[in-house]
């Protein structure tokens, strides 16, 4: 390969966790370095270009104009953006608290003229075009390799259009819903292999909703299973969170 690949890595409101997972790469890191020349990340570097990007990498949400404004050059900048992680792909846990109870919180914290300068929490496809959403809190390795060794080939990434349960019962794993234990699987989107079944821990929906998912349908036997409060607590992380309201009940890919 004569020219690497330029790639950057950037991160808004959030925990930092999905961009880690670059570093747990550990060894193959290097390999990678082999094809692609990281230009641009906060976290590892202390010299960073201002672009081009060929990749472009966004973990986090938008919260301030700075931070739309941010994401819309670096969409100018680059020839492929990622969403990394739920925060980017669905406003995940910035996204979790509606937008009254967030001035409410910021006035108890900033004072009570404190004034948001962003008043709901959107995922990054609110504002720009993305070409791939990875999913997770935090984002898998396996998923992760997938979309960087894509990119440096050229592959044509295709998102997983089914849910959790298939690579569950793809494991022979026992199912909790039969033990009449809560697990979302059934309308989460898959691609972590049935991480939490896999070691008898119900699915908690962080892939975000599985595409064509009835999501109402399976609400009714969660509320039979564990209640009405404790389906709508558990549901409310990643599957029906407060941005998730309006365009985003089913975002692609
Ligand atoms: S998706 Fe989860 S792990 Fe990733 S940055 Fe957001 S809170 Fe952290
Ligand atoms: S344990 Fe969960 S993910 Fe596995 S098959 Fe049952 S419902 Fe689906
Ligand atoms: S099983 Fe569900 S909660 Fe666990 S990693 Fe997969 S999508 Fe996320």
């Amino acid at each position: 390969m004569k020219n690497k690949i330029k790639v950057a890595i950037f991160d808004l409101t959030d925990c930092e966790g999905c961009e880690l997972q670059f570093l747990a790469f550990r060894e193959k890191l290097l390999d990678l370095a082999k094809s692609i020349e990281i230009t641009n990340w906060r976290l590892a570097k202390a010299k960073n270009d201002n672009g081009p990007f060929d990749v472009a990498f966004i973990e986090g949400s938008p919260l301030t104009q700075d931070d739309i404004e941010m994401i819309k050059e670096i969409r100018q900048s680059s020839g492929a953006v990622v969403a990394l992680g739920d925060c980017a792909s669905l406003a995940g846990i910035p996204g979790i608290v509606s937008s009254g109870e967030r001035e409410a919180l910021a006035r108890k914290i900033y004072g009570k003229n404190y004034e948001l300068a962003v008043k709901k929490v959107y995922p990054l496809s609110h504002y720009i075009n993305i070409d791939y959403h990875i999913r997770g809190c935090p984002v898998t390795q396996k998923e992760l390799e997938y979309v960087v060794s894509g990119l440096i080939w050229g592959k044509v990434l295709s998102p997983k259009a089914y849910p959790v349960c298939l690579e569950c019962k793809a494991k022979e794993n026992h199912c909790l819903l039969l033990e009449d234990k809560p697990c979302l699987g059934p309308i989460t989107k898959g691609g972590c292999d049935a991480l939490c079944p896999s070691v008898s821990h119900r699915c908690y929906g962080c892939f975000g909703p599985a595409k064509g998912a009835n999501i109402e349908s399976f609400k009714k036997h969660l509320v039979e299973v564990v209640g009405r409060d404790e389906a709508n607590r558990q549901m409310h992380f990643f599957i029906t969170n407060p941005s998730m309201e309006e365009e985003n009940k089913d975002p692609s890919p």
